[in-house]
């Protein structure tokens, strides 16, 4: 088992990560005596809804389970709404928690829920994607989709614990497994050249979900993150770095439609072009780009990003992004393998090389 704490005063909370954790009432005594509402899906809660509720049900007041249906475009005001409704036709009132079980669809609208419910409730996030337990379900973002825009309507809202167990990554289909090792691959080139080389060597080992790598493979990236937010909780600074791959990778998935290509995938393949992009403004050797390109391919990842897509498919998209300043596009690139930094001004016909090689 590995803890994690996040420092963020008297909101700091607790990371647990390791096996046969959604069963051990020892994770889950900050509900006892209060009203509990697990949240989940039509996927994750036939899964593990059932354990869930005999672990918390002896020490709550009554545990309930409200299952949205499972998808992105459900990531809504309407799925958000039907929280609210579910809440206030039971009585609940400021005691409730509400525990979050599933992928970070899941952990984004209930963390804003709980944001919003009686201006802030209990909030546990259970997080059951690779992705969600590396990335989404630490550092407090919770936030639904507006139809003009992802994540346009949410709150920084900080969970009272996480609770990770990776016993449910066993059921996790494969290719959502691998896109959220792009994530996980991502804390190693942008702050830990260690950790790259550790999963250079255990790759395979996580791939065959070997229980002590996965849980060591995570607490490192919740530690990343958590040191991360806590320097920089509202993103004006170091948390940008995080962002590594993603500006390209947006692009990717809008223009490709969100959902063909997941996350993940486009953040391989727009990490793949960062790294290129640094190798011709000298920042980075090409020995070191092909170090991660290579990784990300031994992680099943895509590293070539589509060919119908040009140099102006990505500049819309990517003049669209949150690092935009001024109307100037910032890039984080890396500038070796554990090393990372915002770069203005890039030049077009650099970019153009990346993106039309
Ligand atoms: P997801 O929640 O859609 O999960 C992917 C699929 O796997 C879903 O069908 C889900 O039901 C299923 N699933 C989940 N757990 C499973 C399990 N154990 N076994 C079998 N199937 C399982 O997607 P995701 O990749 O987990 O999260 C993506 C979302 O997270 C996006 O909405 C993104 O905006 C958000 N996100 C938020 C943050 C943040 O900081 N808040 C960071 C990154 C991503
Ligand atoms: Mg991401």
């Amino acid at each position: 088992m590995e803890r994690i704490t996040v420092s963020l005063g008297e909101r700091s909370y607790d990371i647990s990560i390791g096996t046969g954790l959604l069963s051990d009432p020892d994770y889950f005594t900050s509900v006892t005596g209060r009203r509990v509402v697990i949240v989940s899906n039509d996927t994750v809660a036939p899964l593990y809804a059932d354990t869930l509720q005999a672990t918390l049900s002896p020490l709550a007041k009554d545990v309930a389970l409200l299952n949205l249906p499972d998808g992105e475009q459900y990531k809504t005001l309407d799925t958000f709404n039907q929280i609210m409704t579910f809440l206030l036709e039971g009585s609940y009132g400021r005691d409730v928690v509400l525990v979050a079980l599933g992928g970070g669809v899941i952990g984004d609208v209930v963390g804003f829920a709980a944001a919003c419910f009686q201006r802030g409730v209990g909030f546990i996030q259970v997080p059951t994607t690779l992705l969600a337990q590396v990335d989404s379900s630490v550092g407090g973002k919770t936030a639904v989709n507006h139809p003009l825009g992802k994540n346009m309507v949410g709150a920084f809202y900080q969970p009272q614990a996480v609770i990770i167990d990776t016993d449910c990554l066993k059921s996790l289909p494969a290719r959502e497994f691998a896109a959220g090792m792009a994530e996980v691959i991502k804390y190693g080139i942008i702050v830990d050249q260690d950790f790259f080389q550790w999963l250079e060597q255990h790759l395979d080992q996580l791939r065959a979900l070997d229980a002590k790598a996965l849980s060591q493979a995570i607490a490192r990236c919740c530690q990343i993150k958590a040191d991360v937010v806590a320097a920089d909780e509202k993103e004006s600074g170091v948390r940008a770095l995080l962002n590594l791959g993603h500006t390209f990778g947006h692009a990717i998935e809008a223009e490709m439609g969100y959902g063909n290509w997941l996350h993940g995938e486009a953040v391989a393949a727009g990490t793949v072009q960062a790294a290129q992009t640094a190798c011709l403004l000298g920042l980075m050797t090409s020995a070191e780009a092909e170090k991660i390109r290579s990784l990300l391919v031994q992680a099943d990842l895509p590293v070539v990003a589509p060919e119908t897509m040009n140099f102006d498919h990505y500049i819309k998209h990517m003049m669209r992004d949150k690092k935009v300043l001024s109307g100037k596009l910032r890039l984080v690139l890396p500038t070796g393998i554990g090393r990372a930094e915002v770069v203005s001004d890039v030049p077009n016909d650099i970019l153009r090389q990346v993106i039309e090689p």
